[in-house]
């Protein structure tokens, strides 16, 4: 007995410290850039920290170019050119660039704890070959000179915005690239998804002293300079990323919570903006309010909503939003980017491999707080996901969501896989599990996850502990295939004998299965709710609390039973499956018996 005792109290010590202390990379940036607005050319230098907490023993440090995707013949340029429906705001401007136009960006010169590293640059992507490597739980001081373009913005980042902001500066830095158990991740840039390491930064800018400088974390200085120009430092912590923008004509506001957070806005002047902008800046803390109740806490000390970009585009305690928009507009993109706050931000998934939990977690809770701002009863929550979702499944373009964002074969497929199927995947769940264990587990996972990129299958097993059911099924069904859900009730048979129960025969004939609940009225009026889980989960009863149906606990359907007979002593008038449409049922007509013909 002492002996079991002994080994479980060792398994259960090493498991909690490896969840306090994940072995993963840390990077911490120190960086200065001088920017000349003339020819749109800048030159920086890092200093940086990198915390090499693998096991592994490394080579080479892969680093991000993400300007270079902005010449003719990039990876970027080339796919735009060949898909089926390019993004619009690419399409085939880069190919038409001038060489004042590009965006480039090149390391001259890298030095690893005093020695010159051996720089390998490919596009997007630049190797360092390294004289000495680094060792496993070490740390590596990367010293980096380098220099580049700001291209004329065709997607996301650059000059001259369509909205007329001066600079958009994401994707702007020579930036380390992941590293984990998988090994390195050196995605070349095409326009979608980032994963980086936690650090922190400082970052001084050098710029004409006009300009009005809105940019992640804290400013921590603004000194002037010679020759009409001014260094202005911002700094944060525990991000992965850092962005900045710049124009003469800012508007800059800033309100501050009951937590102490401070918001800032900045917006063009002159643009007759003002009035929404204002507006907007009243509904903020509810935004945040309704994000930290039910999602976890922002943890940081500021937040910006910056005028710039070509959309919104999420960054660390920041987004680059356009800014003319109708009210709801305005306020709709910006709680969908200050959501990505938590998904994007604080959780990090590696969005490369897991988009659709970054888009479609943030699609959710974005959803989640318009409803607050914005109620409309007359469209349901979350239903307009589902129906995107439904559309993908049927065009014969879906993809599973395992796929690599860069590797779908329409854009169309990628972004309703993340928006649209990422949010039903929620949406589902939150039926599955029932409100409040629904939110508990995403508040848990939040608070156990910050800060470590965890995975689906980290998700899911939180979502397991929360809610005492079985659900690997459910990411191996809706994740890893393309299956589909569709249930129908097939007939509903009334013996002549007098006293006979009623049949009532229920078919799955999508390959996935899930849970139903099933709404019958009985021949005198009356109506009963049951639900049928799905034997996998090892659960029957129904997850859901407090609310005023009486809900019946079937036997579970068995997943490898196409068909599940309910028997009732009563006459039957009505049968619905999913009455409150909790599901993705790919053909509703058939949930209903009789069949209604319209
Ligand atoms: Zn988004």
């Amino acid at each position: 007995m002492k002996k079991v005792f002994f080994f479980l109290f060792i398994a259960s010590s090493a498991h909690s410290f490896a969840k306090n202390q994940p072995a993963q990379q840390r990077v911490d940036y120190k960086m200065q850039v001088s920017l000349n607005d003339q020819n749109h050319q800048f030159e920086g230098r890092s200093q940086i920290t990198y915390f090499n907490n693998s096991a592994d023993t490394l080579n080479e440090v892969f680093v991000h170019l993400y300007f270079n995707a902005f010449q003719p013949g990039s990876d970027m340029d080339v796919r735009s050119l060949w898909i089926a429906d390019p993004d619009p705001r690419v399409g085939d401007r880069i190919s038409k660039l001038k060489p004042e136009e590009y965006g480039h960006q090149h390391l001259s010169k890298v030095m690893v704890n005093g020695k010159e590293g051996l720089i390998i640059e490919m596009g997007t992507i630049a190797k360092v070959v390294l004289k000495n490597p680094i060792l496993p739980g070490k740390k590596a001081k990367i010293n980096m000179d380098w220099n580049g373009q700001v291209p004329i913005q065709i997607r996301r980042s650059g000059r001259n915005s369509a909205e007329g902001v001066d600079y958009s500066m994401s994707q702007w830095y020579p930036k380390i690239c992941g590293y984990d158990q998988n090994g390195w991740h050196p995605n070349p840039y095409i326009a979608r998804e980032f994963y980086g390491e936690y650090g922190s930064f400082e970052v001084e800018i050098n710029i004409q002293k006009d300009f009005v400088i809105a940019a992640t974390g804290e400013q921590c200085r603004e000194i002037i300079l010679e020759n009409n120009r001014k260094s202005v430092c911002f700094k944060g912590s525990n991000i992965h990323d850092f962005v900045w923008a710049a124009d003469k004509d800012y508007q800059h506001d800033m309100i501050t919570l009951p937590d102490g957070l401070q918001v800032h806005f900045y917006y063009l002047k002159n643009q007759g903006l003002e009035e929404n902008w204002k507006k907007f800046q009243e509904m903020t803390p509810k935004m945040f309010a309704y994000m930290n109740e039910h999602f976890g806490k922002y943890p940081y000390p500021v937040y910006s909503f910056i005028q710039g970009g070509d959309g919104g585009m999420e960054y660390p305690m920041a987004t680059l939003i356009t800014g003319k928009r109708k009210i709801g507009s305005l306020v709709g993109v910006a709680a969908h980017e200050l959501a990505h706050s938590w998904y994007q931000g604080i959780l990090g998934f590696n969005e490369s491999l897991y988009y659709w939990m970054d888009e479609g977690f943030t699609s959710f809770s974005s959803d989640e707080v318009m409803d607050q701002l914005f109620p409309n009863p007359a469209n349901p929550l979350h239903v307009d996901a589902v129906g995107g979702y439904i559309q993908l499944a049927t065009s014969g373009k879906e993809e599973p969501m395992t796929t690599h964002a860069d590797h779908f074969n329409t854009n169309y497929a990628y972004s309703n896989a993340a928006y649209s199927k990422g949010q039903t995947y929620l949406y589902q769940l939150k039926g599955i599990m029932g409100e409040k264990k629904f939110y508990n587990g995403m508040k848990r996972f939040y608070n156990q996850f910050k800060f470590q990129h965890p995975t689906p299958g980290d998700f899911l097993a939180i979502m397991e502990k929360e809610s005492g059911m079985v659900l690997d099924w459910y990411n191996e069904y809706f994740v890893n295939t393309t299956k589909t859900i569709n249930y129908s009730v097939d007939s509903v048979v009334t013996s002549p004998i007098n006293g006979a129960p009623t049949l009532i025969v229920l078919k799955r004939n999508g390959d996935m299965p899930i849970p139903v609940e099933v709404e019958i009225e009985t021949a005198d009026g009356k109506f009963q709710y049951w639900y049928i889980s799905v034997d996998l989960m090892r659960n029957i009863t129904y997850a859901e609390e407090g609310t005023e149906i009486q809900w019946i606990a079937a036997p579970a359907w068995s997943w490898v039973q196409d068909q599940y007979i309910m028997q009732l002593p009563l006459g039957v008038k009505k049968v619905t499956i999913d009455p409150y449409r909790k599901i993705a049922d790919m053909e509703r007509g058939d949930n209903v018996w009789p069949i209604v013909s319209e």
